[in-house]
């Protein structure tokens, strides 16, 4: 019988609503000693049962939900029925590489995939998925045609858990260090890049920026383009490939930035190093601001600026301060395409920063269209926060 959680009165209604996080705020009583991954029953303040779900008692959310309204039996089977619910939801939709598991979205709390062809790169966040970590990954090669599955579980969130680092090979072959894929272009043109599974940011790649990369090298051809926190030139070769007259890379990550250029080659276009701005983006976007430079497009996607709700005020300055620079770069008719990957940043907020910016620059500005995740990483209704990627493509005046 798993642990018994009792919820304080009227806790119980983010839970009826499907939401999958319990927070230990909510928690009225725990009946037995829970160990970090177990399995509990939660139960409203006047005992009805609820939602059954894994329970971590050094997680502010304490437990993260799996199956309401029936003790459904949360064994071999029932992770192999969401895995293949998470490939079969994405089979004949997307080619590799794309997020095969989005964590809550996909009713896999805690976890992360994503397919890379040859290799799956895995993410556990929680001790939950900690725990059945070697079930999931026989699940998977059994179910998916694979070279190898590569752990990334590092970062904050395991932190949080407190769970230890955890990288390297789980099942099948060492992956090279470089591994190569290829994102569709404009006019279906694949575009080639050299991806550092092993060491790279998160899984190696961006998959959530796929469509928005294509959308914005739309307006690149025979333009002077500003690609602003560019890893390893997503956006970057997208626009060479539709023909940009130039692309001028700025990332303070010197590996992303040799990555970009290796890219560049890898796809046949020639090398500037002028091109390459490895430093800061607030203080180089400044620099090329008091050059006199200007762009025909920008492209700002910055890293998530507001992590925690301590950081939104600093974060709302920090947006709102690179959207002023990059206005100021742009030429009359120009375009800007600006992100916000927090999700504590909302669509409603990020635009007013964005218009705070426009004011401030003294430029008009359209949105031409709303931008958001790629579809591989689904917003499921009853948690809000799976959506957190968010872009405005721009004209500006
Ligand atoms: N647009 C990219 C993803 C960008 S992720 C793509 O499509 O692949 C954000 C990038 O910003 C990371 O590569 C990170 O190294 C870089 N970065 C973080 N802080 C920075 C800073 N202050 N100045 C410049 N680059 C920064």
């Amino acid at each position: 019988m798993p642990a018994k959680i009792i919820l304080k009165p009227g806790r119980e209604k983010s839970v009826i609503r499907h939401h999958p996080w319990i927070f230990s705020g909510a928690i009225q009583k725990i009946d037995s000693e829970i160990s970090p991954g177990e399995i509990v029953d939660v139960y409203s303040a006047d005992n009805q049962f609820l939602a059954r779900g894994y329970a971590n008692p050094n997680s502010q959310i304490l437990v993260r939900l799996l199956t309401w309204g029936k003790k459904e039996k949360i064994d071999k089977q029932f992770w192999c029925h969401r895995l293949n619910q998470a490939i079969t939801l994405r089979k004949n939709q997307f080619s590799p590489p794309f997020r095969l598991v989005y964590a809550e979205s996909d009713g896999l709390p805690g976890l992360i995939i994503d397919n890379y062809g040859e290799w799956l790169v895995l993410q556990a966040f929680t001790a939950g998925i900690e725990r059945v970590k070697p079930t999931l990954v026989s699940i998977l090669f059994e179910l998916i045609q694979v070279k190898g599955i590569y752990e990334r579980s590092e970062g904050e969130m395991r932190i949080r858990e407190g769970l230890k680092e955890s990288t390297g090979i789980l099942e099948g072959e060492e992956p090279p260090d470089k591994i190569e894929i290829t994102e569709s272009g404009w006019g279906e043109i694949p575009i080639r890049f050299l991806v550092d599974i092993k060491k790279g940011q998160k899984t190696g790649f961006y998959l959530d920026q796929k469509e928005n990369r294509r959308k914005v090298a739309a307006y690149c051809k025979g333009k002077q383009v500003l690609n602003v926190f560019s890893y390893t030139g997503g956006f970057s070769l997208q626009a060479l490939v539709c023909k940009a007259n130039r692309v001028i890379n700025i990332e303070s990550s010197t590996e992303a930035i040799t990555l970009a250029q290796q890219n560049t080659i890898l796809n046949g276009f020639p090398v500037h190093p002028d091109d390459y701005l490895c430093g800061d983006a607030f203080h180089l976007l400044r620099v090329l601001r008091d050059k006199g430079e200007k762009f025909d497009v920008i492209i700002l996607d910055p890293p998530r600026l507001a992590p925690s709700r301590a950081h939104l005020p600093k974060a709302t300055r920090a947006y709102k301060d690179l959207n002023l620079i990059s206005l100021q770069l742009i030429r009359p008719g120009g375009i800007l395409a600006t992100f916000s990957c927090s999700g504590l940043i909302s669509p409603e907020l990020f635009q007013k920063i964005v218009f705070a910016a426009s004011l401030d620059a003294q430029r008009a500005v359209q949105i031409i269209e709303k931008l958001s995740q790629s579809p591989d990483h689904p917003i499921l209704l009853t948690f809000p926060e799976s959506e957190y990627l968010k872009g405005l493509l721009c004209r500006v005046w």
